[in-house]
């Protein structure tokens, strides 16, 4: 076995789902990107704007850096939220994931450390100017679909990445070769449209970036779309047919709590800081601050009372 083979075994006896690896280079995703950003399809997002040099290029935000090993980890719930009280994403049923990937990254990190003391490099879950994704795609874990989101074959797309970036010359995986095809199920069942074409997500349409990345007020013109979805929205990745073959996760930390999926409406209005606190203390959700969330379920309470 190569020591590249040996760090994929490795990375799924940690709990990953999938292990790949690419070289570190230029993305080539340039003026894809600065497009993106010029049609402000970014919204408030300001972070976006900043370090795309490193964005783009992983050479930049890691010194030496010569690999990306790219891992993917099931988030797809065991249990789910009754379906007429307001949903949360999937993602958001447990454990805040930036964490609990986190964990197993450094974990992997230690062991290819073990072996080859003088690798340095650094490990990001969301937390960094990293194009995941594409970078994903290019370790051969899956595809990227129309509806922006990586899709593994036979596995589906509610899975979280991760990666660590290194300075050591490793083998390089193949991106796989699968697609979508004529299949554009995700940008018709999108009910604010803004999946505005194949591969591209208008954030300031899309509920997600609504109901968790604003700060202000819900566009009026999407709370009566909102599908009663308080955080987050998964209606692009449940209407994909590569999730047809998705399986529960297999990591106790994304268990959801009794009280979370006992939650409904009446509970999501009348909700005070200190219950949002120790129900979401080590959960994803706290990117929506208390007033987001409150805003959120009231816009829902909105939508009902029409
Ligand atoms: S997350 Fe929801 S609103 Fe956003 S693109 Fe997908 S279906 Fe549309
Ligand atoms: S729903 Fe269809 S078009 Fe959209 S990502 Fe899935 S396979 Fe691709």
């Amino acid at each position: 076995m190569t020591f590249s083979e040996e760090i994929k075994a490795q990375a799924v006896t940690l709990g990953f789902d999938a292990c790949g690896i690419c070289r570190a280079t230029d993305s080539g995703e340039e003026e894809r990107y600065m497009q993106w950003l010029r049609d402000h399809c970014h919204g408030d997002m300001g972070y976006l704007e900043r370090n795309i040099e490193k964005r783009l290029d992983p050479r930049l935000l890691v010194e030496g850096a010569r690999s990306v090993i790219s891992v993917a980890l099931n988030y797809y719930p065991h249990r789910t939220l009754p379906a007429g009280v307001p949903q949360f994403a999937f993602y958001a049923y447990g454990r805040d994931y930036h964490q609990v990937v986190r964990e197993k990254l450094h974990l992997l990190f230690d062991w290819i450390r073990q072996r080859c003391p003088a690798v340095t490099g650094r490990s990001f879950s969301d937390s960094a100017p990293v194009l995941e994704r594409f970078w994903a795609a290019q370790a051969g874990l899956g595809f990227i679909g129309k509806n922006t989101l990586l899709i593994l074959p036979g596995k589906g797309s509610f899975f979280f990445l991760g990666e660590l970036i290194i300075d050591l010359e490793l083998d390089y995986d193949q991106p796989v070769t699968q697609h979508c095809g004529s299949c554009r199920r995700c940008l018709d069942a999108c009910p604010t449209r803004a999946l505005d074409m194949p591969y591209r997500l208008n954030a300031r349409q899309c509920i997600s970036y609504q109901t968790i990345e604003n700060r202000g007020t819900i566009d009026p013109a999407i709370v009566p779309l909102l599908s009663n979805n308080v955080y987050g929205c998964d209606i692009c990745q449940k209407v994909c047919p590569w999730n047809h073959c998705s399986r529960p996760h297999t990591t106790p930390d994304f268990t959801p709590s009794e009280a979370f999926l006992s939650l409904d409406l009446a509970q999501l209005t009348a909700m005070d800081e200190e219950r949002w606190r120790n129900l979401f203390r080590h959960s994803a959700v706290k990117r929506s601050r208390f007033t987001g969330l409150k805003r959120n379920a009231e816009a829902i309470s909105k939508t009902r009372n029409k």
